[in-house]
């Protein structure tokens, strides 16, 4: 029984290479966060030996009295977390959730109607590649001139098409949807409704984003974005479809659950239970108003750098490049060079292709989690700033990085490891 360094060095020094990345760079990819000492220590324990087909006192292997334990704790903890009468925690990851949430109410040929991706909405919410794409008939709604989805071509859609279900959630959005509205929408064409928070999970569970499982059918969601837990995906719903949810997991999707990983998202669900937490959604929250002010500051306005819908009231904000010399690609690799990471995005009606794209999308989760306090979110911004204007050129990029290294040394991460 090696360690990792004696056993596999190639595989340790990866690690030990990523784990150097992630201390020494600002990670604001909006779906990223990090997950505590705690929570890696549950993912990395001896549960990831177990095999325990079914659900906790109904598994189809012996020796399951641990894992039920841990897997029991785990349901009530996000249950009671998010008010829900039904809980799932078994899901590998947030598509899985999906999957396995989409055909428990609905059959392949259906119409579901959800956010284009193009404007915001996820691969599982009808992608052409996608299965839901592939096996469902899809209907898309959109975002409109201001950048808000267009709540009327929703119930339009609904009307005409009759969908099945109807799919609120988004990957790329900064603003909050109007839950009642879906519901409405809903009901008045005898559709399922499917709230995925994956991204937003964290806020609600702070109570600082509306609660959609007191809306919805069924509620998806991840847990390693604002949720801070392992990587992973839950769901959420009303008793009445906690049959065909669980059998649709397994054995409908997934075989033997991932014990290790439930037993970690259980500890996030105590962490995110917390004040700590709320305080952390808190200045998550406010760094990405400061972001997005600062983007819409005139030297950037000047340099064509704009926000879409004019601002945020979640943990990201959307850069429009539209009308700036750089597209994504290049912004994204400006801000990789002076050490913050992102990720480019397609804005709606993107005149650029999907691989370089005019935008960029920017989250604050994981600086937060740091530490960020407001007046180094104000400092993150401004040099996010500085590095997306036509004056950058290899000196600034120096000092600018310089900048970078000051706030990763003033939050250590992971200090312990
Ligand atoms: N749903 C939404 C809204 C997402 O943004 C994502 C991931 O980006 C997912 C689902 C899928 O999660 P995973 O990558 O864990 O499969």
């Amino acid at each position: 029984n090696q360690s990792l360094h004696a056993l596999d060095p190639e595989i340790a020094a990866a690690v030990d290479a990523e784990l150097h990345r992630q201390q020494t760079t600002l990670e604001m990819i909006a779906s990223e966060n990090f997950a505590p000492v705690a929570v890696m220590e549950a993912q990395g324990s001896v549960l990831t030996n177990k095999y325990a087909e079914g659900y906790p006192g109904r598994r189809y292997y012996g020796g399951c009295e641990h894992v039920d334990v841990a897997e029991q704790i785990a349901i009530d903890r996000v249950k009671e977390l998010f008010g829900a009468e039904y809980a799932n925690v078994q899901p590998h990851s947030g598509a899985s959730a999906n999957q396995a949430a989409l055909f428990a109410i609905a059959q392949p040929g259906d119409t579901i109607l959800g956010l284009d991706l193009a404007h915001g909405g996820h691969l599982t919410h009808g992608m052409r590649l996608n299965f839901s794409g592939k096996q469902f008939n899809v209907v898309a709604y959109h975002v409109d001139s201001a950048g808000l989805v267009d709540m009327a071509e929703v119930e339009r859609l609904a009307k005409e098409h009759r969908p099945k279900v109807i799919i609120a959630g988004w990957s790329a959005y900064p603003r909050q949807l109007d839950f009642a509205e879906f519901r409405r929408i809903a009901d008045e064409v005898e559709a399922y409704l499917w709230v995925d928070m994956a991204h937003f999970a964290g806020l609600v569970a702070a109570g600082l984003h509306p609660n959609p499982v007191e809306y919805a059918d069924v509620v998806t969601s991840t847990t390693h974005k604002t949720l801070g837990g392992p990587r992973g995906g839950i769901i959420l719903a009303k008793q009445e479809f906690a049959k065909k949810l669980n059998s649709s997991v397994f054995p409908g999707f997934q075989g033997g659950p991932l014990e290790h990983v439930i037993a970690a998202k259980a500890v996030s669900f105590k962490v995110a239970a917390s004040p700590e937490f709320k305080e952390r959604q808190e200045r998550t929250l406010a760094g990405a108003r400061i972001l997005a002010e600062r983007l819409l500051q005139d030297d950037a306005t000047a340099a064509g750098v704009s926000v879409l819908s004019g601002g945020t009231d979640v943990h990201l904000v959307l850069v429009d490049l539209r009308n700036s010399q750089l597209d994504g690609q290049q912004a994204e690799d400006r801000l990789h060079e002076v050490g913050i990471t992102v990720n480019r995005n397609a804005v709606p009606n993107d005149p650029r292709p999907p691989m370089t794209t005019s935008g960029l999308r920017i989250g604050t989760p994981a600086l937060a989690t740091r530490g960020f306090q407001a007046e180094d979110f104000s400092e993150v911004a401004d040099i996010i700033a500085e590095a997306l204007l036509p004056t950058f050129d290899e000196a600034k990029a120096e000092s600018l990085k310089a900048r970078v290294t000051a706030l990763a040394v003033k939050y250590p991460l992971y200090p312990e490891l």
